[in-house]
């Protein structure tokens, strides 16, 4: 069936090494979402699944046939691109059509009925007469999503295939192309820079950047248990705070932040010197400083309200400390619409040891 295995694939251009040692091994079925900045890679990777690349060493297989040397055409996959590329003087039915001439097997008539069985599917019935010139940018994408799917491929590669959208669309066309791809069972492999359609599409999400695998795992795996700080920083939205530090005698001290670490992570950080504290926006509790019973405790931070971006059903709330003349922000904490903050207001923040990430400051490895 459709697993694909990647193995230990690099790929060099002249001096750029686009893509370094990765293996990702992705299940029949999966629906694999590649992430990370631009230049890390991803497209590289996928261009080497498609075809459109030899890789420079390692290997690539799909339904375990390699084929580093294969032609695109015969390696039975479907590719969407950002730039629909639908023909411009053939008809949506046309465009759709041209994706099975290749195909041995059908009919004519049974040509037609696929298309109009995978254009009910996609609402697109109405459009099949229409030149792509007269169809609006969403309808585009659902065409060339359909002259992927039309094929029965045992695999599709998408590069970015939403990000030409508006962001309603988008968001419409991300839960549609997840329902397809559920309905389909067909393995999936999909390009994007953007962490919500990570989050929001996958089974699980590979991380790349600089053209190295950081993390590979599902959602929430990489939200709870990032492997390193970049992921952690990618992974979440607002991203996660990082406060710089050292560990003296089991107690972070940073910035204006003195945190006793509890036993499970001053075993975790034995030894090193250097780290960062990560904590999400979400996990911290926020108090309006009057209404704090007694002084802040362990885990406690007295902070003001540099600025609120209310977002309707949540704020941002950034924080610094009162005493810092740098006025550089040291936190923001993300609370609910209903909690209001004002600038210039003093709170209490409360980072719940259970909630805290430390990072090793060189490596940039979890430690805990
Ligand atoms: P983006 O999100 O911007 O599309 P990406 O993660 O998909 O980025 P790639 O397109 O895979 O990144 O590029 C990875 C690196 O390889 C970049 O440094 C890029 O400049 C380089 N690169 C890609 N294709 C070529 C090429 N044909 N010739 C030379 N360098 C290339």
């Amino acid at each position: 069936m459709g697993a694909i295995t990647i193995d230990r694939l690099t790929k060099e251009f002249g001096d750029t090494t686009a893509v370094e040692d990765l293996s990702i091994a992705i299940e029949d079925g999966e629906f694999l979402v590649l992430v990370g900045p631009s230049g890390c890679g991803k497209s590289t990777t996928l261009r080497c699944l498609a075809g459109l690349e030899t890789p420079t060493s390692g290997d690539v297989y799909i339904a375990e046939d390699h084929m580093n040397y294969r032609v695109p055409q015969n390696r039975d996959i479907a590719m969407v691109f950002q730039d629909y590329a639908l023909y411009p003087h053939m008809t949506v039915r046309e465009n759709m059509r041209f994706g099975l001439e290749e195909e041995a097997g059908y009919t004519a008539a049974e040509r037609e009925e696929r298309v109009e069985e995978i254009a009910a599917m996609l609402s697109i019935e109405e459009l099949l007469d229409r030149k792509p010139e007269e169809l609006s940018g969403g309808q585009q994408q659902r065409v060339a999503l359909g002259r992927a799917i039309v094929r029965d491929p045992e695999v599709f590669l998408m590069d970015e295939p939403l990000s030409n959208l508006d962001a309603k669309l988008r968001a419409e066309m991300r839960t549609e192309l997840q329902q397809l791809q559920e309905q389909f069972g067909v393995t999936t492999v999909y390009v994007t820079h953007n962490q919500t359609e990570a989050m929001t599409m996958s089974d699980r999400i590979a991380v790349m950047n600089d053209g190295q695998l950081q993390q590979v795992g599902r959602p929430l795996e990489l939200y709870h248990a990032p492997a390193n700080r970049f992921v952690a920083g990618f992974i979440g939205e607002p991203s996660m705070n990082f406060i710089h530090g050292r560990v003296e005698r089991g107690t972070f001290l940073g910035r204006f932040v003195e945190y006793p670490f509890d036993s499970g992570i001053r075993e975790a950080v034995d030894g090193v010197e250097n780290v960062v504290l990560g904590v999400r926006p979400e996990d911290i509790g926020l108090e309006p400083a009057d209404r704090h019973a007694g002084p802040p405790r362990d885990h406690e931070f007295p902070m003001e309200v540099t600025v609120v971006e209310p977002h309707g059903d949540q704020n941002v709330v950034h924080l610094n400390h009162p005493e810092d003349t740098a006025a550089e922000e040291l936190l923001h904490a993300l609370t609910g619409g209903t909690d209001i903050f004002e600038a210039g207001q003093s709170v209490v923040a409360t980072l719940d040891p259970d909630d805290v990430h430390v990072f090793d400051a060189e490596s940039g490895e979890a430690l805990h």
